[in-house]
């Protein structure tokens, strides 16, 4: 819960001792319903519901800053309050894994100001909520210099992933350089970095990718309607800013790839549309493209049918939206997998491959991943990254592997736990402190 010192003002916020660690038990009571509505048979079904509790749990803890207490609000260039963050880089969520490479994920900003009305962060705890329900951001002070240390602290490192729930580049981002400051610290180390994007990508940021040799930049590209983009979030690079985002990227050198994610039925899913836009990304440089269609958190669920309610497809949306995997509904697999197979069929029409982000087919109740079906390439982001190990200084590729940990089952790397295509390996989601494990492991082996 978050208390203010003045009422509605921006005086200051006052964030509780513990709020988003303790916030969560109370917000399980979001997902009891389920068990009422859904009158689960099977004890599996109930497995997976839990599971899901446990993965919300689990994010609180992770999205907790670890910083409570008053926080002066500061209003410009967008309302913002500045924390102390010790957050652990960290790889992808326990759960229904479908990525198949390794990343460590870090998140300098908390909140949004690109404001797109569909994005699942607004469902998420801790400082997100701050945003959601007050819209001020929170900036992570001097988080450069937190994640130096962290990485110093390894010997073993994957490439960063800047921001999975943020808009790395979002306006804060021109007082605070944070994303910028980061992608440095990665870089000087020879450890790759990624991001994903909607806003113009600054200049300085893909000189610096430039410096390393698997470092890449993702744009996110929802629609050629420029009325329509603008429609579906507040701020954000014009639509030929984006494409330009992907030329100057290509152009650098690097891999560029174009992310339809998240297709919006009845809105952005002709098929011609998708055809003249991923045509558009590979005029432009793009290699690989990502895509998705809308799912809809259940806790968010009353503002995006109000949305689309008053964009005049509501009825047709409810209609379509009759599956709930876990926590979202999603459109009917028949419609979804039509769209995949059209834009799969587009993507190796204009030689480019593609790949889906987190896309399930149920199964006997269990989420089956949709990429051993659609997708084109080796790892869902369209290019290979291997671990890297730090020798002499410098941060280098484990093994001339594809990276594709999710599926590996001979590593050569060094890391046994590592390779999940290995029947023995059951764990899917690794944190610093298995970094610093295998840190250590790599040292003794080194010393042998
Ligand atoms: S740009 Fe990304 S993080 Fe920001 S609101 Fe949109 S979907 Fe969410
Ligand atoms: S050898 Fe296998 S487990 Fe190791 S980095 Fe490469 S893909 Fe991952």
């Amino acid at each position: 819960m978050w208390t203010t010192n003045g009422n509605n003002s921006l005086k200051g916020v006052r964030v509780k001792r513990g709020g988003a660690l303790w916030g969560a038990p109370l917000n399980l009571g979001l997902f009891l319903p389920p068990f009422i509505d859904l009158n689960l048979k099977s004890m599996e079904k109930r497995v997976d519901i839990w599971a899901d509790i446990w993965l919300f749990y689990v994010m609180a803890q992770i999205l907790s800053l670890g910083d409570r207490g008053d926080h002066q609000v500061i209003p410009q260039p967008y309302p913002h309050i500045l924390v102390e963050s010790k957050k652990k880089l960290h790889g992808w969520w326990e759960g229904k894994r479908e990525c198949t490479a390794e990343r460590l994920l870090l998140n300098p900003y908390n909140g949004c100001s690109v404001n797109c009305f569909f994005c699942y962060a607004h469902a998420l705890p801790g400082y997100f909520r701050l945003f959601r329900e007050r819209g001020i951001l929170t900036v992570c002070r001097d988080f450069d210099k937190e994640v130096a240390k962290q990485l110093d602290s390894l010997r073993v490192v994957s490439c960063g992933y800047l921001s999975p729930v943020t808009e790395p580049f979002q306006g804060i981002e021109a007082k605070y350089s944070l994303s910028l400051k980061i992608i440095r610290e990665f870089v000087s180390r020879n450890i790759p970095i990624e991001f994903i994007t909607k806003a113009p990508i600054p200049e300085g940021a893909i000189k610096l990718l430039t410096t390393q040799k698997h470092s890449f930049g993702q744009v996110s590209i929802l629609t050629l309607d420029e009325g329509l983009r603008q429609s579906l979030m507040e701020e954000g690079a014009t639509t030929d800013e984006l494409f330009d985002n992907l030329r100057r990227l290509a152009k650098a050198g690097l891999h560029s790839v174009c992310r339809i994610d998240p297709i919006i039925p009845f809105l952005t899913d002709g098929k011609r549309e998708l055809a003249a836009l991923v045509q558009r990304a590979v005029d432009s440089g793009a290699s690989h493209i990502v895509a998705s269609i809308l799912d809809i958190p259940l806790s968010m669920a009353r503002e995006v049918w109000a949305k689309f309610s008053s964009l005049g497809i509501e009825k047709p949306l409810r209609e379509l939206y009759r599956e709930r995997i876990g926590n979202s509904l999603h459109a009917r697999i028949d419609y979804r997998k039509r769209v995949f197979g059209e834009l799969r069929q587009i993507c190796d029409r204009l030689g480019v491959t593609f790949a889906l982000c987190m896309e399930y087919e149920l199964r006997d109740g269990r989420p089956i991943g949709l990429n051993r079906v659609f997708m084109s390439s080796t790892n869902c982001e369209g290019i290979d990254i291997p671990i890297y190990v730090r020798r002499d200084g410098l941060f280098q590729p484990a093994a001339s592997c594809t990276g594709a940990c999710l599926t590996c089952k001979n590593p050569i790397c060094g890391i046994k736990e590592l390779a999940m295509g290995r029947e023995e390996n059951l764990r899917k989601s690794f944190n610093l402190q298995d970094y610093r494990r295998w840190s250590q492991g790599i040292e003794a082996l080194e010393l042998i």
